[in-house]
């Protein structure tokens, strides 16, 4: 004889011996996590029982506002080269200015990741958080640069600074003759172009 333990466990749920409730937490308990993401899916639960959604900053003065985000996200993302300069970064903190930037992470969050972004609103003037050093004034940090890449290693081209910190160059240097286009990083400048550059002008290293 072969036992439905569907209608077992259904029997049992009905005349209350088994809670269903704690049922089916036991039940998720032994699933993997892709099973317990199928079976709310199919049942079109997903989006009630875990919120689509990421939480991040939004700071606005009376003017402008902007979305924190961090660099290693836009790049993840793919959209760190999308980014426009009327944007603010602070190291690896990224704010995004509301009226393109904040469109372009949004769209590409919600189409690579499924996710739908809601914000917490802080104004800039405010001290919600009751500590000076987590005020953050977009319009006093550096425009947003986002770092281009080497064409000899892949890596990230430095952003150069004057002495006060204004972005003044973030295309690296020249790297004929061992490339014709782009820029390449100081490392590669130096152990790369600069000694080729010497060795086909006739200098050779002792
Ligand atoms: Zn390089």
């Amino acid at each position: 004889m072969t036992v439905d333990i569907r209608e077992q466990l259904l029997e049992k749920v009905e005349e209350g011996l088994i809670d269903k409730d704690g049922l089916i937490l036991r039940m998720v308990a032994y699933m993997s996590t892709n099973d317990v993401k199928d079976m709310l899916q199919c049942n079109e639960m997903l989006d009630t029982v875990i919120p689509p959604e990421i939480l991040r900053n939004f700071y606005f003065d009376s003017g402008h506002g902007w979305l924190e985000v961090t660099y290693e996200e836009l790049i993840d993302l793919g959209i760190a080269k999308r980014i426009t300069n009327w944007s603010y970064r602070d190291g690896e903190k990224v704010y995004l200015e509301e009226d393109i930037d904040v469109g372009t992470y949004i769209d590409a969050v919600k189409e690579q990741r499924g996710l739908v972004v809601t914000v917490k609103n802080l104004n800039v003037a405010d001290n919600p958080l009751r500590n000076p050093e987590d005020r953050v004034d977009p319009r006093k940090l550096e425009r947003f640069y986002a770092n281009e890449t080497c064409v000899l290693c892949d890596g990230d081209i430095e952003i150069q600074k004057t002495p006060e910190g204004k972005v003044f160059w973030t295309k690296g240097h020249n790297p004929s003759p061992l490339a014709e286009e782009g820029g390449c990083c100081a490392t590669c400048n130096a152990v790369r172009v600069i000694p080729e550059r010497l060795k086909q002008a006739g200098y050779h290293q002792l």
